[in-house]
């Protein structure tokens, strides 16, 4: 069945993660008395959040740009730095979360169901937790790392909650901009030549789309007209409105038939619909008597009331134009709308639906320029978050990051795939010139030009720094890169 689909492009923001502190502790007497500086604390997720009490996406229409908070930095003191919040967006039950291009990511069904969609940057490690034998009181910490920043594309296909069914004219279209706060983009739609007409009304707690169902008319049920595929459309409604134009009657029309012309088309379509939602016919119902700011259609509208009543609808006499008798019909619609609800079955328990991560992502790959074979791209998750981390003008920092590189083998891959001091090599957003730092990294690069004798010994100068990698991927901090909790300091191998 085709459906209205309401959609919204969202920019979110996760929290960045705090830096960590470089700070060294002072007493009387005790100048030196060791690194103290806290951990920054990590940023805040931004999840989507499947809430009962929501049902449009119409907050998101209103405020699309949405960020969670940072992280604090670390201070001295071994203090750690506050962890940010997280910004929790209540989303409808049924939410489609895509990508721009279109991927889905998550259908998000069920009250608590969560979706991390934007997830928080890491803390940076403080110079306490960076201390090690070899580098007893670093004069450095680690940056935190940005949180993720992403666009993405919610959808939520629904029916409207209330449909709205009437003769061209009758004020179908005006009725809904009067009583709704938005317009949802449309998307889709079963009818190519008649746009649909959709609003989004909040009446005191209740939130609920109505829609101007266009092209009821009499022989719908036998295929005339937009047919039966309008009469499926409203099958899920919550309640079914007639809007009838009291002020401009043709000859020979009344509004007492019309009413009863659609009523016989709702009752025939009726057999096609047993089974899943209940008889059309038992839909709750409304008539609208329009436009009485008109004196005679106030008059017309007085005088068939009672004969509306006597068939056991209730009747809103209301003018889209002077506003008259539209906040009565709007709180009487959502009392229908919450009892609609209140009847539904129960909702699938929660799950927590977690985003695809590029999976066994340890390692990283070295790419020349196409243009220029001097110069090399480093990709990993390691290797680029290592590089965020870093404090570029703080040389003990950078020598961190050399070791650090070293260590998960990315000098001497370098070396092998070519590259020379002075190379550009580029990791994430930083160029650089390469300047091999440790014995791997030279003899690699030696070895790289294949003609010299001395590659057995750089084979086995090769093999040891592999195994410092091995041992230092199995710590702390190269497995997370940051704190996340407790302060692991790092073991220089
Ligand atoms: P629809 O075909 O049912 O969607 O009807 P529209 O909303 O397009 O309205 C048809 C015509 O009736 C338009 O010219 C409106 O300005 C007019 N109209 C709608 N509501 C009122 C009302 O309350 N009072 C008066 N006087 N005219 C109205
Ligand atoms: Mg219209």
């Amino acid at each position: 069945m085709s459906r209205f689909v309401d959609r919204v492009t969202i920019h979110i923001a996760a929290g960045d993660g705090g830096n960590g502190c470089a700070s060294v502790h002072r007493e009387k007497f005790k100048p030196l008395g060791g690194p103290d500086g806290g951990n920054g604390g990590r940023g805040g997720d931004v999840r989507l959040v499947v809430d009962s009490g929501v049902h449009t996406l119409l907050d998101f229409h209103h405020r699309p740009h949405a960020s969670a908070s940072n992280g604090k930095p670390g201070k001295g003191g071994h203090r750690n730095g506050a962890i940010g919040e997280d910004l929790i967006l209540p989303v409808p039950d049924g939410t489609v979360v895509l990508t721009e291009d279109g991927e889905v990511l998550a259908d998000l069904i069920g009250p608590g169901t969560t979706f991390v969609a934007a997830e928080a940057g890491r803390g940076g490690l403080g110079n306490a937790a960076l201390a090690s034998k070899a580098r007893k009181a670093p004069g450095f910490a680690l940056l935190g790392e940005p949180g993720e920043q992403l666009d993405l594309v919610l959808e939520l296909k629904s029916v409207a909650d209330a449909g709205l069914l009437g003769f061209p004219s009758a004020g179908k279209s005006s009725l809904i901009s009067v009583v709704s706060a938005a317009k949802p983009k449309i998307a889709d739609y079963p009818f190519t030549t008649l746009a649909p007409n959709l609003g989004v009304v909040t009446a005191g707690e209740t939130v609920f789309t109505l829609a101007d169902v266009p092209g009821l008319i009499p022989g719908a049920s036998e295929g005339r007209g937009l047919g039966l595929d309008f009469l499926r459309h409203i099958e899920r409604c919550a309640v079914l409105v007639h809007v009838v134009d009291c002020a401009t009657m043709e000859p020979g029309r009344d509004p007492l038939s019309d009413v009863d012309a659609l009523e016989s088309e709702l009752a025939r379509y009726t057999p096609a619909l047993q089974g899943e939602h209940g008889d059309l016919a038992d839909r709750p119902r409304l008539v609208v008597l329009n436009k009485i700011d008109v004196p005679e259609a106030r008059e017309l509208a007085d005088l068939i009331r009672p004969d509306l009543e006597a068939r056991g609808l209730r009747v809103f006499e209301v003018s889209t134009a002077s506003h008259e008798g539209l906040r009565e019909l709007t709180f009487a619609l959502a009392e229908e709308v919450e009892r609609y609800r209140a009847s539904l079955p129960e909702p699938e328990p929660a799950r927590v639906v977690v985003r695809p991560h590029a999976i066994g992502d340890s390692g990283f790959t070295i790419e020349t320029d196409p243009e220029d074979d001097a110069a090399f791209v480093v990709r990993g998750e390691k290797p680029e978050r290592w590089v965020r981390q870093t404090q570029f003008d703080n040389d003990e920092a950078v020598g961190f990051l050399a070791d650090r590189l070293a260590k998960l083998g990315v000098e001497e891959a370098l070396g092998r795939a070519g590259a020379e001091p002075g190379s550009q090599v580029t990791i994430g957003s930083v160029t650089f010139d390469w300047e091999p730092s440790t014995p791997a990294g030279v003899a690699a690069m030696l070895s790289g030009r294949g003609t010299d004798n001395r590659l057995d010994s750089t084979d086995r100068v090769g093999a040891s720094e592999r195994k410092a990698a091995k041992k230092a991927r199995r710590s702390h901090l190269d497995e997370e890169g940051g704190y996340i909790g407790d302060a692991g300091a790092e073991e220089d191998a």
